[in-house]
């Protein structure tokens, strides 16, 4: 199983031009696996937060039938 999974788009333009982006060893900023996108030129990283499931959403209530006259 890969350690790092490419994201295809920059979740903020959409544009594909991601590379591998490490901070600079004399930074403050600790980014650990993160992306760099060439056209908005954002640094992000994607974050694996766990499985859910899927909500269950009622139906809106029907307005057709018999109602009160
Ligand atoms: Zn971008």
């Amino acid at each position: 199983m890969s350690a790092r999974v490419v994201p295809y788009y920059c979740p903020y333009c959409g544009e594909e031009d991601l590379r591998p982006y490490e901070a600079d060893p004399d930074s403050d900023v600790e980014i650990r696996g993160g992306w760099h996108c060439a056209d908005c030129t954002r640094v992000f990283a994607v974050k694996y937060h766990g499985m859910a499931a899927a909500q269950i959403i009622a139906p809106p209530p029907s307005t057709a039938g018999p109602g009160p006259e």
